[in-house]
């Protein structure tokens, strides 16, 4: 192996014991930080999800709220309770977790949090703030990703990074982040031509597709930074990323590992703003 690996479990372990003082000191003042995550069906990969959150939070010395609905229940419930959520003063950040069933209106439901405790940052007034370059709620796997990026001292300004996938969630506030940070960026998709042209000029490559192992060695500039977002569950029930990892290593400089990679970061920028929009109560 020739590239370093970027330990998102590490480095979450280390962020999350500053988050603890964080919370102490709030703890201190009489507020103790709650997020309120509500699940809709059975999803197991979503049930697990929201299992880590939940448990993040306890670890942390937080409080949590979760709110499971049957997968045929009538939106009008979720958005009650919803608007209760928004209206309690000891909650400090709300998310719905994705996907929702068909029958649902995802927009309508993220556009219904109060965007003071979209701690996801998927609301409307987030995302424009976030590409104004003043970000209220930074989207946690994006944030994640920086993060790594910043505690591995990766050069960024004038660096040609390229994203794989453009969803709201991670590729397009990815995109954000990094031309804030003065990187030339390059974002494909599914209708992408030459997607190997592309990846092999990126000195950071970000993929988040969902496809397991798409992007190869040989798709890799040599010494590249390669930041796996994917989460893919293969037929032995074990999870792998969209980077291929064997070939991928023997030929970038930094890569993260799925899993122990993004998967934590996620949960560790999601205490974090959770625990930023509680400190914002007593500003
Ligand atoms: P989406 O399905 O919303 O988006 C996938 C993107 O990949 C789309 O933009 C799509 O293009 C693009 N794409 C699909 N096929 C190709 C292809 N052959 N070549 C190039 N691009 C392609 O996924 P998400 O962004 O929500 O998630 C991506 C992955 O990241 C998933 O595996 C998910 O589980 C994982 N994830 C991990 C998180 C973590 O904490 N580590 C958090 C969130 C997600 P088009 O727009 O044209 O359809």
């Amino acid at each position: 192996m020739t590239a370093t690996l970027l330990d998102g479990n590490a480095l979450s372990t280390h962020l999350r014991t500053k988050l603890a003082g964080r919370v102490a000191a709030l703890a201190a003042r009489g507020v103790t930080p709650c997020l309120a995550v509500i699940l809709v069906g059975e999803d197991p990969a979503s049930a697990v999800y929201v299992r880590n959150k939940v448990a993040g939070c306890e670890k942390t010395g937080m409080r949590s709220i979760k709110d499971v609905y049957a997968p045929d229940v009538d939106p009008a419930v979720v958005f009650a309770r919803i608007a209760e959520l928004n209206a309690d003063p000891a909650v400090h950040g709300i998310l719905v977790q994705l996907p929702l069933p068909k029958h649902f209106d995802s927009e309508a439901v993220l556009e219904a949090i109060a965007p003071e405790k979209d701690v996801d940052g998927f609301h409307a007034e987030n995302i424009g703030a976030l590409m104004q370059g003043n970000p209220r709620f930074i989207p946690c796997t994006p944030y994640g990703v920086m993060k790594m990026l910043e505690s591995a001292n990766v050069p960024l300004k004038g660096a040609e990074a390229v994203i794989v996938g453009r969803s709201n969630i991670v590729g397009k506030p990815m995109a954000m982040l990094l031309l804030a940070q003065s990187c030339t960026v390059t974002v494909c998709h599914s209708q992408s031509k030459d997607l190997a042209f592309h990846t092999r000029r990126a000195d950071i490559l970000v993929a988040a597709v969902g496809r397991a192992r798409m992007i190869t060695g040989d798709m890799i500039k040599p010494g590249a930074t390669v930041i796996d977002v994917g989460i893919n569950r293969q037929a032995d029930g074990k999870l792998c990323g969209d980077v291929d990892f064997e070939s991928a290593k023997e030929v970038a400089g930094l890569i993260t590992p799925v899993p122990g990679g993004v998967g934590p970061m996620t949960i560790t920028m999601l205490l974090t703003n959770t625990i930023e929009s509680a400190e914002r109560t007593l500003k």
